[in-house]
């Protein structure tokens, strides 16, 4: 397994099995063409091994053109088509053999098409060493095609995912991955808790609150609890050493879960770091943060109201709430923009009834 940016990919088909199918195309594109003096019309960047190949093969005499079209963001087929390079000199009249990487939707192609029906060709064929004929929207039909795949995302041999990849010699697809793991963020009272334990339910996740891992340490008075309660009392973060290694150990304790709910952690960018780290090593990522949006006054008031009745010492005492948005502040609200970073990032207005709230978070989690 591989990882490109964010995304993790796995072997797929073998460097052998393109050779077999790039001869397959070369093969026919020899007998077809090597009388008729054929154009190559590369399409940058992804075709650029593709056409290396299969023109090296070539007998007659050619020549090649270069084009350069982008459909692609991410993983997801745009269908929005712009030329960022044109073909140079003039086609008109001339015998056009299409050379592309992969054909999905068909829109890079029939873009291209109009191109070469402007240019005045005077006849166009296709090639594409990969070809999803369930993506594929077009009636134009593809005349050589290496390898026909399934709706997958693909990666090397020119292919890439956002500028990598494409140096690899196999082709590598898309690992999808098997966990749902979404941070729950927010200030302190935004509602994480409460709203954790429906959503762990509805979509059979493990809920972990570091808050309440620490709070459970105290009550039974282990090393742990006995380490973190002085911070904790007064609404200060508890190191990060301690707070990453007692979250790792949570989610090795629920090997086998179907994904994770983290509400409380990460609180600094260097938990947010280890957690990543940690769930790439495990072949999974965070899928999303998912953030509930509160006004601190409506926070401090909800926050004393539960301090009635939590038993909890961080919860009673106004100065140590304003310490926990001093310290959520300064340490933990940068957090959006890392997940942003990653367009990880989900604001959800966190005002309103506990179904309601519960509602616009389903709307998120039901997109991971
Ligand atoms: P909570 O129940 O999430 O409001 O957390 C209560 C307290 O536990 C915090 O004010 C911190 O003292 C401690 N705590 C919980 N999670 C973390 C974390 N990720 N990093 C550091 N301290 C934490």
């Amino acid at each position: 397994m591989i990882q490109l940016h964010d995304l993790f990919f796995k072997k797929f088909i073998s460097e052998t099995e393109i050779n077999l199918a790039v001869n397959g195309v070369a093969v026919q594109i020899n007998d077809d063409y090597k009388k008729k003096s054929p154009v190559f019309l590369i399409v940058l960047n992804g075709a650029f091994f593709f056409a290396s190949d299969i023109i090296k093969k070539f007998d007659g005499n050619c020549e090649m053109c270069f084009i350069k079209v982008a459909s692609y963001e991410g993983t997801q087929s745009s269908g929005e088509i712009s030329t960022v390079m044109g073909v140079e000199p003039s086609l008109k009249g001339r015998d056009v053999i299409i050379v592309e990487d992969i054909v999905d939707t068909g829109n890079t192609i029939e873009a291209i098409i109009e191109i070469l029906r402007q240019e005045e060709v005077k006849s166009y064929r296709i090639a594409s060493l990969f070809y999803k004929p369930k993506a594929y929207t077009k009636d134009q039909k593809i005349d050589y095609v290496g390898l026909e795949i399934e709706n997958d995302f693909i990666v090397g041999y020119g292919l890439d995912y956002n500028g990598l990849g494409r140096n690899l010699n196999d082709i590598y697809k898309l690992k999808q991955l098997k966990m749902k793991n979404i941070v729950l963020f927010g200030p302190p009272g935004a509602g994480k808790g409460t709203q954790a334990e429906v959503l762990k339910e509805k979509y059979q996740l493990v809920h972990i609150s570091t808050g309440d891992v620490f709070r459970y340490n105290i009550k039974n008075e282990t090393e742990l609890g006995i380490l973190a309660k002085s911070f904790m009392d007064n609404g200060d973060l508890v190191p990060d050493e301690v707070t990453i290694d007692m979250l790792k150990a949570e989610v090795v304790k629920n090997k086998g879960a179907k994904g994770f709910i983290f509400d409380g952690f990460p609180r600094t960018n260097s938990q947010a770091k280890a957690l990543d780290m940690f769930l790439s090593d495990m072949g999974e990522g965070i899928n999303g943060m998912v953030a509930l949006e509160v006004p601190e006054d409506l926070l401090v008031a909800r926050l004393l109201k539960r301090g009635e009745t939590s038993g909890r010492p961080d919860d009673q005492d106004e100065s140590k709430i304003r310490n926990r948005f001093n310290e959520y502040e300064t340490k933990t609200a940068i957090l959006k923009d890392y997940y942003e970073a990653q367009e990880k990032y989900y604001g959800v207005d966190g005002v309103g009834s506990i179904e309601e709230i519960t509602e616009r978070l389903c709307v998120v989690f039901d997109t991971f």
